[in-house]
């Protein structure tokens, strides 16, 4: 597309609130705005990486055979009554009345929502297994918001649930949504940590934390030198240095993003929420549970804090924004401009997704905004265009090159 009409409105300046890089990048780049404390909107450009993240979630969670559905975020008290978290789960649920007075939140999580929605229509083992997840915004009252879309108060998160008959349905459901998210976050070429985790608020018997690993995190992970043992230091207070748990090597610590977080429920909802159904021996049980989140928009922050070099963005390739920027050097009208103007319109031919910068700003600009758009493929259309010579540069390796017209076009821009 034409960048002029993109609106990826780009700061001159570093925005102060910014700590951390990935934050940074993302304001000065023009990604997001923010609205208020942990409240942001997503422009142009973070909302189209989003859509790529939603869309790897969305094919892996399909592919093990989940089904799509939206709740709503409006949830009524009731339900929360129902299972005893109207009380408990105390002031990070926001609250709020209608004009008749009643109660409702904005969900912050839906396990009430999709027990209610399923109790009324499974009632027998027949209808077992089901997996229902959702892409929705999601809403709490973080005491403190902080890095920005890292821990917000209103934000993005991809929830499921799964529904079995039994134990032993529930621990093969468990695996593959855990191998699916490996792939989910294999595919944003990010490196990352299973770790035993602390049920919290959400609870349940047992689970898993996908944590990114990265200096800015704000869990720390002990995991041993030798084994696969790792968890997050909530549970096991362990010190570097001190035997593993498991009797195999030593262990260390490193920090680490929460992108997702994986349950065994077991009962705890369908239980006080009396959702029930007949078994094959004719005895009416609770349904047994299991449910899975990952924070999308948590995950725009986390491809970026573990994908920038300079305070420059390089996104991996299932999440960028484009596969190839074209920068003419020229301004509109001139033979440079109608060069480069061919070239995006033979690529985007191809089915390539061309980002081509017809403004009117000088070269510096020009670059110094390529720098915060992070395309891996970059083509400079400047002084040697007429003779058929343009700049390519790879930012991902690092490496700038001259090139023809007939390698461009030919040239594999999916890697
Ligand atoms: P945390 O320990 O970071 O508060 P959590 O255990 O409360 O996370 P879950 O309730 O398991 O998180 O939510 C599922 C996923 O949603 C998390 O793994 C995380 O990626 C994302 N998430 C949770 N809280 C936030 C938040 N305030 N802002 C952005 N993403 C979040
Ligand atoms: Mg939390």
């Amino acid at each position: 597309m034409k960048q002029s009409l993109l609106f990826a409105p780009t700061l001159r300046d570093m925005p102060k609130e910014a700590e951390v890089t990935s934050h940074k990048i993302l304001l000065k780049g023009g990604y997001i705005k923010q609205s208020a404390a942990g409240v942001y909107s997503y422009l142009p450009l973070g909302y189209k990486i989003i859509k790529k993240i939603e869309n790897i979630i969305r094919e892996e969670l399909d592919k093990i055979g989940c089904s799509e559905l939206l709740m709503p975020a409006l949830q009524s008290k009731d339900l929360w009554v129902e299972s005893g978290r109207w009380e408990a789960y105390g002031k990070e649920l926001m609250r709020l009345e209608d004009r008749h007075e009643r109660s409702f939140c904005l969900g912050p999580t839906h396990e009430e929502v999709i027990t209610s929605v399923v109790r009324d229509f499974i009632s027998s083992y027949k209808k077992l297994p089901l997996a229902l997840y959702q892409i929705q915004t999601k809403f709490r009252d973080e005491f403190r918001p902080r890095f920005g879309l890292m821990r917000g108060r209103e934000f993005i998160m991809k929830d499921l649930y799964t529904f079995h008959a039994n134990e032993e349905d529930l621990d093969v459901w468990y695996l593959k949504v855990r191998k699916a998210y490996q792939n989910i976050l294999d595919r944003m070429d990010l490196h990352y940590r299973i770790v035993r985790a602390d049920s919290g608020n959400i609870g349940g018997s047992s689970s898993e934390e996908f944590m990114i690993l990265c200096d800015i995190g704000e869990d720390t992970i002990v995991y041993s030198d030798s084994s696969d043992f790792a968890s997050n230091l909530e549970l096991y207070d362990l010190k570097v240095g001190d035997p593993s748990p498991d009797g195999v090597g030593h262990i260390l610590h490193a920090k680490g993003i929460e992108a997702g977080h994986i349950f065994k429920l077991g009962t705890k909802y369908s239980s006080p929420m009396k959702a029930n159904f007949v078994d094959r021996d004719g005895v009416s049980k609770p349904i047994i549970m299991g449910c899975y989140g990952m924070g999308i928009s948590r995950l725009l922050m986390a491809i970026l804090e573990q994908h920038y070099r300079d305070e420059k963005a390089i996104w991996p390739k299932q999440v960028r924004p484009f596969d190839v920027h074209v920068l003419p050097l020229d301004k509109e009208e001139t033979p440079n401009f109608m060069t480069a103007l061919d070239l995006y319109k033979a690529l985007k031919e191809k089915g390539i997704e061309v980002l081509f910068d017809d403004r009117t700003e000088s070269a510096g600009v020009k670059f110094k905004d390529a720098d915060l758009i992070g395309i891996r493929h970059r083509i400079v259309v400047g002084r040697r265009a007429n003779e058929g010579i343009f700049e390519y540069k790879d930012i991902k390796e690092d490496i700038t090159k001259e090139i023809t017209l007939d390698e461009l076009l030919t040239m594999d821009y999916k890697l």
